[in-house]
Formats: structure tokens, C-alpha cells, sequence
């Protein structure tokens, strides 16, 4: 019955995420040149922010990196540290001040321990998912159609990753400024997806979401992983009403224009 499982988990793994490269495998020299998108963003006095984008796992996280220092958005799974801190390097940087944690999911704060030790950059996240990243938990309460087999093979992932957990530095609310850490952004509480997801939000209305939406042959509203699928619709809105004209998602390998983000519909219980 185990082994059953454990070769179901597999297979479930390998189609949901068919582009991830276990981090044991991953060749960080040759492939990050690669892999890395880049973006800036400015606006009136404030400094250019550049924004680098690198896959860590099937997660994407996000270096901020203005003149006075550097912010990292997410960790991805664990493992990766190594790779986003090659991308320091070939930046000359060594002011990693700051890693804000999107929301307390493993695939998403998997490598943040492990950077925090070898940088000393301080951790934040919100209040109300503190407790998952001290504890390396990832609570999934409401799953649908992709989320079901997500759910199933969390206990597997969690085996195979072990995700270490840590007290976060920072516990942060909606509006937290970032720019007493370099880089001019604020932070936008978008709960739904789990109690304290958020999401960043930076000058030339750029706009960082994490989980709030999901990318899997387009992008979508988030609609596999809830811890309450109301606040989900509610904060699409509230993005929506923030207007972005660039949204980068935790997952996926573009970011959405706003007016794809204004098409998107958000995912009620009602319309199964
Ligand atoms: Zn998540
Ligand atoms: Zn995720």
C-alpha cells in the first residue's frame, strides 16, 4: 500500500510539474544565464528597481535590487539557494537586506533558512502565516480538481524536500513599506489562497502575486488552493482596483498584462 502510494505520488508529481529539475540535478553554472528574466520599474524621484526573475522549482522568485540595497521576494523550494545567490554575485551585491515570504507554503519559503544563514538578510511575512513557516507546514484546507492531487502528494514532497522552518523576523500587515530595506515597494495583503498571502507591489505599477494566481495553460484566478475562496475573489479585486500594468505570478513563465488581469474571474464553490 505504501509503495502504491509513493509510486502514485510520483507519477502525480512528475505531471503537474513536468519543467522542475530536482534541485540535487540542477546545474546552477550553465543554466541560470538562462533562466533569468529581467524587468525594471521607476517612478518620479524614486530609484530604478531591477527585477530578476528566476525559476526555483515550479516557483518563481523575484530579486529586487535598487542602489540601496536588495529585497528577495520568495525562496522557492529548498534547494535553491545556491542558485539565487550566484545571482548576487554576478551582480557584485552583497546587501541582501530583506526576504519577504508571499505566504506560508513550502514551495514558496522552501530555501529561506538557508539564505538567511548565509546572508543575514532579516525574514518578514504576514501575521497570519508566521506560524506555518515556524512550523514548515503547508496547509491546503480546500482543494479542487489539480489541488486534490496536489494534496495527496503533499506528505511525499514534504519526504522528499524537508522543508526547514524558521521564526520569522518581521511579522508584517497590509501596506508594509519595504523601503527602509532599499527598495521602494509596499506590500498588499491578498488573503484567500492562505490567511496571510500577499503580494508586493512596486513604482510603474508593477505588481508581485504569488499564489492569487495561478498559471498552468493560462492564467486563472486562483482556483486549485484555498483556505477561503470569497477572499480570493476579494482580493482579485482589490488588485484589479490597484490597476497594474505588469503582474508577475509565483508560478508560471510570463507576467499577465493588466488587461488580462482585468478578464480574469475568480473561482466560487457555487459554480461546480
Ligand atoms: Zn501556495
Ligand atoms: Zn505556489
Amino acid at each position: 500500500m505504501r509503495i502504491t502510494y509513493l509510486i502514485f505520488s510520483f507519477i502525480c508529481l512528475t505531471a503537474i510539474f513536468p519543467h522542475c529539475t530536482p534541485p540535487a540535478a540542477f546545474k546552477a553554472d550553465l543554466e541560470l544565464q538562462n533562466e533569468i528574466l529581467r524587468d525594471s520599474c521607476s517612478s518620479g524621484s524614486s530609484d530604478a528597481i531591477s527585477i530578476y526573475a528566476i525559476n526555483a522549482g515550479p516557483t518563481r522568485v523575484y530579486l529586487l535590487v535598487a542602489s540601496g540595497g536588495m529585497v528577495l521576494f520568495d525562496t522557492g523550494w529548498p534547494g535553491y539557494e545556491r542558485k539565487i545567490l550566484k545571482l548576487v554575485r554576478l551582480l557584485g551585491r552583497n546587501d541582501l537586506k530583506l526576504i519577504v515570504i508571499s505566504h506560508g507554503h513550502f514551495d514558496h519559503y522552501g530555501s529561506t533558512a538557508a539564505i538567511k544563514r548565509l546572508t543575514g538578510a532579516k525574514v518578514a511575512i504576514h501575521t497570519d502565516d508566521a506560524e506555518a513557516l515556524e512550523k514548515a507546514t503547508t496547509p491546503l484546507p480546500l482543494v479542487r480538481s489539480l489541488g486534490i492531487a496536489g494534496k495527496l502528494i503533499l506528505p511525499f514532497g514534504e519526504l522528499m524536500m524537508r522543508p526547514e522552518g524558521l521564526k520569522a523576523d518581521i511579522l508584517f500587515e497590509d501596506g508594509f513599506d519595504l523601503s527602509s530595506f532599499g527598495v521602494n515597494g509596499r506590500i498588499i495583503h491578498l488573503p484567500g489562497h492562505t490567511p496571510g498571502h500577499c503580494g508586493l507591489l512596486l513604482p510603474g505599477k508593477i505588481a508581485l502575486v504569488a499564489d492569487l494566481i495561478t498559471w498552468d495553460t493560462h492564467p486563472r484566478s486562483q482556483c486549485y488552493f484555498a483556505d477561503n475562496w470569497s477572499s480570493i475573489a476579494s482580493s482579485l479585486k482589490k488588485l484589479k482596483d490597484f490597476a497594474p500594468e505588469k503582474i508577475y505570478p509565483g508560478h508560471g513563465k510570463r507576467y499577465l498584462t493588466k488587461s488580462q488581469l482585468m478578464a480574469l474571474t475568480p473561482w466560487f464553490p457555487k459554480d461546480n
